[in-house]
């Protein structure tokens, strides 16, 4: 466990029994847009305005941020609303820029949390400056890097501090843009207990039907707050139009999340495990399903090449495989024998009845 001395997010936030709420657009676009979302949003009861000054795009020649314009606007929308702002830094120059213009917290993307020498350059340009900073996992499912970054910012004195989970890059095509692999939030929280973490829906799931969802999910998961994007014509958007929610939508949002309390009771602390254990039983599941669509495919495939359901080699090469990984998992060789013999079972069945089916 890392005990890092970290201020409590009520402190920096004034958040307090409820999550913090970041919102605003990805990109700040123009001075009216920055403007009218500012207006509409401080009507919704949010923390902090956000808005990308500076954007990583993956391909040259996309909207790479406004720039330093954007910066006023954001000033510009604080006083006349009374919102903190935040934005992400990437370079000591961002940084400096930000902080004139009277950012209240700045935030380390994802593509930057990846690079230890820019996360190293930002920590070192952040010496002496008491601003809340929020950093994003790293794009790949990597924690160390995740808890590395906290901590170069930690070191350089920095005192408030959270993460940002936004999910992770994968090669396999999900629903999700970035899956979100809530096991590795779980983890930063157990091994950094006093590090806030904020969830950023928005990046996760990439489409903005998908955002309550995965802000319910977050809210059950115990995390400390969110960060969706909100724009005042999403579909107009400069970046991410398809995940932007309006600030309408983002208060039905933020209206309809059940807020669970922290249980302090004997019996509360049990309905908590119980709702971990319904949680991971739902995982469970929802993987299992998920297996027997790849298992149909194969089997179509099969069928079309005239190859056996059963492949002996792989069956088996596959057992030894999950025996293996088990005893590095603290499980029983014959508990997990037992369950892909089930598992198995069922594959051949689902393959043998496409097989017979010549005709699909
Ligand atoms: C963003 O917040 O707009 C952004 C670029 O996010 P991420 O760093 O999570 O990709
Ligand atoms: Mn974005």
């Amino acid at each position: 466990m890392i005990e890092l001395d970290i201020n409590s997010l009520e402190s920096w936030s004034g958040a307090k029994d409820r999550p913090l709420i970041i919102a605003g657009p990805c990109s700040a676009e123009t001075e009216e847009q920055i403007m009218t979302v500012a207006k509409q949003l401080s009507e919704q009861h949010i923390d902090i305005l956000r808005a990308g000054i500076w954007k990583p795009r993956t391909r040259p020649g996309a909207f790479e941020g406004i720039g330093e314009d954007g910066l006023k606007w954001m000033k510009q929308a604080k006083e006349e609303t009374g919102l903190k702002i935040g934005t992400e830094v990437a370079t000591p120059e961002h940084v400096e820029l930000a902080l004139k213009y009277g950012v209240d917290a700045l935030w380390i993307g994802a593509r930057t949390t990846v690079n230890p020498f820019s996360v190293q350059e930002i920590a070192d340009s952040l010496q002496g400056v008491d601003v809340p900073v929020l950093i994003k996992n790293p794009i790949n499912p990597d924690n160390g890097l995740w808890i590395g970054a906290i901590e170069r910012v930690h070191r350089a004195g920095v005192r408030s501090i959270a993460a940002i989970h936004r999910g992770f890059s994968t090669y396999e095509k999900t629903k999700y843009r970035n899956k979100p692999m809530w096991q590795l939030a779980i983890e930063l929280k157990r091994l950094m207990p006093n590090i806030p973490i904020i969830n950023d829906p928005s990046h996760i799931g990439g489409k903005r039907d998908l955002v309550a969802d995965i802000c319910q999910r977050a809210m059950d998961m115990g995390l400390d707050g969110l960060m969706i994007e909100s724009h005042p014509n999403p579909d107009e958007a400069w970046s991410d139009a398809a995940q932007q929610v309006t600030p309408d939508a983002l208060g039905t949002i933020l209206a309809n999340l059940t807020i669970r309390k922290e249980a302090a009771s004997a019996d509360g602390s049990l309905d908590d495990l119980r709702e971990q254990i319904d949680r991971v039983d739902k995982e469970i599941l929802e993987a299992i399903s998920e297996r027997f669509k790849i298992v149909e495919e194969i089997g179509e495939y099969k069928r079309d090449n005239k190859i056996t359901t059963l492949q002996m080699n792989r069956w088996d090469a596959l057992l030894q495989d999950k025996i293996s990984k088990a005893n590095g998992l603290n499980l029983n060789d014959d508990f997990v024998k037992a369950i892909y013999q089930l598992i198995h079972k069922e594959s051949v069945k689902r393959q043998s009845e496409i097989a017979e089916n010549i005709n699909a």
